[in-house]
Parts: C-alpha cells; sequence; structure tokens
C-alpha cells in the first residue's frame, strides 16, 4: 500500500493511505541506520509503502524519492540536519510590517533559502486592519517589489478576514509550509484556513512551555477545499544545504538575470569593475533593499554562518 505521511511523532507515523484511510505505521528498524546525516529518517509529506507484518501492525517499508526538503537551520550543538518536511508545492512566509516589525532581509533571507530548496515561494502581508498609511505604503511597496521578482504577496487580516479567501484559493491542492516570527499572527491565520489545526497549535505551545522538544512533532493539517497546510513551530530559520558563496546570487532571481553580464565570469558583484549587478542597482533596476540583502547574506558566509 502506499500514502503520504500527514504526522510524525516520535516512532509513530500517520500515513493517509491512497484509499483514503489513515493508517498509524511503524518504521522498519533499517531505516534508521541508512540515514545518520538526518535526525528524522521520515517526515510529513513523504509518500511511502507499507504493509501490515505478522502481528497485523503497519509498518513503512520504502520511502519515495522527495522533490524537495526543508531543512532546519541547524543547532550549533548538532551537526545533524532536521528536516521538517518533504514534497512542498509552497512556502508561505507570514510578515508584518509593524506589529512586530519585519525586516526585509529577513524576507530575503527566507526566499533564498526557498529558492535554494527549490519551493515556490510566496509573501503574506498580515494585520493589515491595525495599519496607518505610512505602514499601508510599506505593503504596497512590497508586494511591488517582491510580484515584480516573481513573488505572490498577499495583504490580509486574520482579524478582519480580508485578503484570506484569495490567500485559501492560492493554496487550494497544495501543501503548503507555513513559517515566521512569533506573534506576526501565523496561528491565527492558520486557524482561519484549517480549523483543525487550531487544537493542535495550541497543543503545541503547551508542551513549548514545559520546556519539551518541540520540533520533533510534525503534522499537516487538511485545507479546506484540497491540500494541505504545515505549521513550522519554534523554528526561527533554515538551513541551506549543499549552498556555497557562489551560489547565494544564484537564489536573487533578478540579480542572476544581470550577472551574466558582468566583465568577470565569477564577479561577486561587490566591487568589481564593470559588474552590471552593481550598474542596475545605481540605475534602480535592482531594488537597493534586495542588493543590501544579497551583501548581507555573502557577509553571514563568509563567517561561515550557513557550515
Ligand atoms: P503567531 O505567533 O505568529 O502564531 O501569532 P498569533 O496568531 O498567536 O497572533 C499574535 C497576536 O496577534 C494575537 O494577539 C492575535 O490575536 C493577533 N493577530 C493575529 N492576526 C491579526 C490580524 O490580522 N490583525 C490584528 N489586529 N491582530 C492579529
Ligand atoms: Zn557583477
Amino acid at each position: 500500500m502506499e500514502g503520504v505521511v500527514v504526522k510524525t511523532s516520535g516512532q509513530l507515523y500517520r500515513v493517509l493511505s491512497n484509499d483514503g484511510s489513515l493508517v498509524e505505521c511503524n518504521l522498519k528498524g533499517n531505516f534508521r541506520l541508512k540515514s545518520i546525516s538526518t535526525t528524522n529518517p521520515i517526515v510529513v509529506g513523504d509518500h511511502v509503502c507499507f504493509e501490515k507484518n505478522a502481528h497485523d501492525i503497519a509498518m513503512i517499508t520504502a520511502i519515495k524519492p522527495r522533490i524537495n526538503e526543508m531543512v532546519r537551520r541547524a543547532s550549533n550543538l548538532s551537526k545533524q540536519a532536521h528536516i521538517i518536511a518533504a514534497n512542498i508545492d509552497l512556502a508561505v512566509l507570514v510578515v508584518t510590517t509593524n506589529y512586530p516589525k519585519t525586516y526585509s532581509v529577513f524576507i530575503d533571507r527566507f526566499l533564498v533559502a526557498a529558492e535554494s530548496f527549490k519551493i515556490r515561494a510566496i509573501i503574506v502581508i498580515n494585520k493589515i486592519d491595525l495599519y496607518h498609511e505610512d505602514e499601508l505604503s510599506v505593503v504596497e511597496q512590497w508586494q511591488t517589489l517582491y510580484q515584480s521578482i516573481g513573488y505572490p504577496c498577499y495583504a490580509v487580516s486574520a482579524e478582519s478576514g480580508e485578503g484570506i479567501s484569495t490567500l485559501h484559493h492560492s493554496l487550494i491542492g497544495k501543501i503548503s509550509l507555513f513559517s515566521g516570527n512569533s506573534g506576526v499572527g501565523k496561528s491565527s491565520l492558520l486557524n482561519r484556513l484549517s480549523p483543525d489545526s487550531a487544537a493542535k497549535t495550541n497543543a503545541i505551545s503547551e508542551y513549548h512551555n514545559k520546556g519539551m522538544h518541540t520540533t520533533t512533532f510534525s503534522e499537516m493539517f487538511p485545507l479546506e477545499g484540497g491540500g494541505f497546510v504545515i505549521d513550522t513551530p519554534g523554528i526561527k530559520g533554515f538551513g541551506m544545504t549543499g549552498m556555497s558563496f557562489a551560489d547565494v546570487s544564484h537564489y536573487f532571481p533578478e540579480i542572476f538575470k544581470i550577472a551574466s553580464d558582468c566583465r568577470f565570469y565569477n564577479c561577486t558583484h561587490t566591487h568589481e569593475p564593470g559588474c552590471a549587478v552593481i550598474e542596475a542597482v545605481q540605475d534602480g533596476r535592482i531594488d537597493p533593499s534586495r542588493y543590501t540583502s544579497y551583501l548581507s547574506i555573502l557577509d553571514e558566509f563568509e563567517k561561515g554562518k550557513y557550515r
């Protein structure tokens, strides 16, 4: 039998079988040995094969190759990667211009991570019911900027419901992974989109308060109309596995497009004469805030932050 993993908790995996039923599965022991580079061999979103053993216990016997996976930024303590989810269609970043303030570099770092994992990204600007004129003009600037690069950008209010149905429509039929700084209204939004997620999110934060590990439990919740949403409670950033210093510019689509016109093939776009990127920043074809983010991520790479 085959299905998709919708929940992981310790040794138990809940699989939505292709026949529509939910099956609690165990894992065959030999799996753990095969994947010592990660803390978790099977994650939500994985497509798996399973069968019942002689004791009528369902066992996962095989995992299908992943299209992509989203990895949590490694802690200093552990060299092992922790995979949050696999086979994700959409990485959704929830932000607020204020309450709390979101910095552009935070958005750009997220977009770079999504690009490096080959996952499409969208930005959701929440709490528009609260914004004054100057904040609304930031919303507009972000929408203009990010949509011009190719990232859809939705302005919504989880409180008033404004913009929610448009957002909902863009998620139907997809597996969407939600991230965002704490306080931006991620849980409120998920509760609107998938009422099933409400109780669970609260349960997870309770665990969190008692100091327990929150990230070993991961679950995707059904979206009305089809598809799933995945929450990432407590995850502050994503890893950039397999990415090198030279790759950073590849993950800024608008910079990458122009970089081919640089005089040197290995141009870092920081100081080189005849750099087409620097020229494009100067004449406004590349947004200065994006270029600042590019330089700051390069700098973080140089300091070994992503190694
Ligand atoms: P999370 O930490 O990102 O999950 O944020 P929460 O969903 O817990 O929301 C944080 C706070 O912001 C709560 O007090 C929510 O009631 C409030 N909040 C969430 N969305 C909105 C919104 O669209 N407008 C307003 N005014 N408040 C909101
Ligand atoms: Zn250059």
